[in-house]
């Protein structure tokens, strides 16, 4: 929000290292969530070293990442590239867990992970076809934030759900 009332260089770059982080994060958590790497016991005793790995790697690339855009070179193109690449690999884990989740369970919610993803591939085409604003005020990029608002709530309401079943499955399991 205030990069997009102010154009300085901190909140360009407020902006920029805040959306890399939350698409890192979520590179990060979904392999988390879709292996079970959270649960050592569930799948193997080393889940504990592979977690640190995947944990040292993720803060290592988005470090990296970082530093080129700060003392490098501020690359818009590389940027977006980056964060595209990094997103379709989260949304291809999400859409097979989907796909694998719905066909075991046969429930609806199991399924909202592909559907968001797809909602917000939809809603990433605005920032990739951009178009001059409406009215001199509505633009591509305004639109695009504007459809990002209701996958976040929906997202947050399938980690509920999820996190909810989990709890039931190990209270069965005790
Ligand atoms: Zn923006």
């Amino acid at each position: 929000m205030l990069f997009h009332t102010r154009d300085f260089v901190v909140t360009e770059k407020l902006d920029y290292f805040a959306a890399g982080a939350s698409v890192m994060y979520g590179m990060y958590f979904a392999p988390i969530r879709i292996f079970r790497l959270d649960k050592p016991d569930a799948v193997g005793s080393n889940t504990g070293t592979v977690l640190r790995m995947w944990t040292a790697l993720c803060v290592a690339l988005y470090l990296a990442h970082v530093g080129y855009l700060s003392f490098v070179r501020f690359d818009y193109t590389y940027n977006m590239a980056a964060n595209i690449a990094v997103g379709v690999v989260q949304n291809i884990l999400w859409t097979s867990f989907s796909i694998q989740r719905f066909r075991k369970v046969g429930r609806m919610w199991a399924a909202w992970p592909g559907l968001i993803v797809a909602w917000i591939v939809l809603a990433m085409s605005l920032e990739l076809f951009d178009f001059p604003p409406w009215w001199g005020m509505l633009d591509a990029h305004a639109l695009w934030h504007l459809g990002t608002v209701g996958p976040t709530i929906w997202w947050y309401n399938f980690l509920i759900k999820d996190a909810q079943e989990d709890m039931q499955n190990s209270r069965l399991k005790a």
